[in-house]
């Protein structure tokens, strides 16, 4: 039994006719419509207040979707999204990640099984840049590596060839947004004098420079109790190097349609 059950049961001390399952049979389920294709689960990564109204008026103009769309409340801060076309829904994952007032929009799959407080947004993906790689290491091989190492890997941008050329390699990575982002990684060829490699990150929203965390400021930041040793935001752990803007495949030889 699942642990949550266990508890419910002990703290209410259900009747016999509370403890008797409702089964219902899915084929008269709103399946068609919840958990379809057509579908997502959005949320925006702030504990900050913001205007509900204003951002879905927003990002109905940024998403620049061909058909309809409708933004749903599920809760305070989860809102069910529904276009009218498949294509409009793959267009908007392709083109994240979205940001809203600098902070992070995320996005996941409906499963229309679970309850709304058991839904949870903890991932989102990013093209990151790796950057002072040695010539003979970029390549597929090299970025599933340092991608696996960053978060969970998605893809690589490499030329026909199989090799990145240009100023940095790109790898497609699900990120947890509770870890720090890392800065980079020490890399080595066959254990010989190590490299550090540095990683910035393409359309990163707003992020905390002492924790590295997304989803946060230095000033609401809870893992770094005082800010006094800190002389200046110079010397914060975490920086704008990190972020990188738009980027245009065809300038960097890259194959793949991220902005
Ligand atoms: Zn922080």
């Amino acid at each position: 039994m699942d642990d949550s059950i266990q508890d419910l049961y002990q703290r209410l001390s259900l009747t016999k006719k509370e403890s008797e399952e409702i089964v219902v049979v899915p084929e008269q389920l709103q399946d068609s419509i919840i958990g379809g294709d057509k579908c997502l689960i959005m949320k925006l990564f702030t504990d900050k207040h913001y205007n509900k109204d204003v951002f879905k008026s927003t990002m109905r103009k940024a998403l620049r979707l061909t058909m309809g769309v409708r933004f749903r409340d599920l809760s305070s801060t989860l809102m069910f999204v529904e276009f009218d076309d498949r294509r409009d829904k793959e267009k908007v994952i392709q083109e994240g990640p979205w940001s809203f007032d600098k902070h992070l929009v995320l996005l996941k799959d409906v499963d229309g099984r679970k309850q709304v407080k058991q839904i949870q947004l903890t991932s989102a993906s990013f093209w990151v840049r790796l950057h002072d790689l040695p010539l003979m290491a970029r390549n597929e091989y090299v970025g599933r590596l340092l991608g696996e190492k960053i978060g969970v890997f998605e893809k690589v941008d490499v030329d026909e060839g199989a090799i990145a050329w240009g100023e940095f390699q790109r790898v497609c990575v699900n990120l947890q947004i509770s870890k720090p982002l890392l800065r980079g990684s020490m890399f080595s060829i066959g254990g010989g004098e190590p490299v550090w490699v540095r990683f910035s990150y393409e359309r990163l929203p707003n992020f905390c420079y002492l924790c590295g965390c997304l989803g946060h400021g230095e000033k609401e930041c809870t893992a770094v109790t005082s800010t006094s040793k800190f002389s200046g935001m110079d010397a914060l752990p975490y920086g704008m190097c990190l972020r990188v803007g738009g980027y245009n495949a065809r300038f960097f030889g890259g194959t793949n349609q991220a902005k």
